[in-house]
C-alpha cells in the first residue's frame, strides 16, 4: 500500500538524462552532472560506463558540472513542431569542465544574430517546461545570457 502512494506522488522529472533534480526541488536548484574517470580524470556529460580517453570500464565518480558556460556555436530555429514558439536559439555550450551541452539560449534577440554571440557567457537555470501524461512536472535546463 505504501508503494502505491509513492507511485501516485507527483514528481519532477528531468527532460534530459544528465540533469540532476534534488529531492528538495525547487527549493534546491537542479544541476547538470557528469562522470569523471577514476583512471585518467576525463569528464563526460551524464552517466558513463566506459572511458573514451583511456578505455577504463565502470570506474567513474559523479561530478557536479558548472552552471555557467560559453556559447561555442549556435543556430536560430525558425520552424519547429506545432506549439513550439519560433524563432529560438539552439546552441552548443562549452562548460569549464571540458564538456559540451546542447541547449536553448534565452536573452538574445533571435531576429538579430551576430558573431559577437560566439563565446558569450551563459548560465543554466532548470525550469518546468510542461506536465507529462502522468501529471509529473518536466524540468529542462535553459541557458540565459549573463550580462557583463
Ligand atoms: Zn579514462
Amino acid at each position: 500500500m505504501a508503494q502505491e502512494q509513492v507511485v501516485q506522488e507527483k514528481k519532477a522529472k528531468p527532460l534530459v538524462p544528465f540533469l540532476r533534480i534534488p529531492d528538495k526541488w525547487p527549493d534546491e536548484p537542479a544541476y547538470l552532472f557528469g562522470s569523471r574517470c577514476q583512471k585518467c580524470g576525463a569528464i563526460f556529460l551524464g552517466e558513463r560506463y566506459a572511458c573514451g580517453r583511456c578505455g577504463a570500464v565502470g570506474e567513474f565518480d559523479e561530478v557536479r558540472l558548472s552552471d555557467e558556460g560559453e556559447i561555442y556555436v549556435f543556430t536560430v530555429i525558425h520552424q519547429s513542431f506545432p506549439g513550439i514558439e519560433t524563432p529560438y536559439i539552439a546552441a552548443i555550450i562549452d562548460l569549464p569542465e571540458g564538456v559540451s551541452v546542447r541547449a536553448n539560449v534565452y536573452g538574445l534577440d533571435p531576429n538579430n544574430p551576430g558573431p559577437y554571440w560566439f563565446g558569450k557567457k551563459v548560465r543554466m537555470r532548470a525550469e518546468k517546461i510542461r506536465v507529462d501524461r502522468e501529471g509529473n512536472d518536466v524540468i529542462a535546463p535553459k541557458y540565459y545570457v549573463v550580462e557583463e
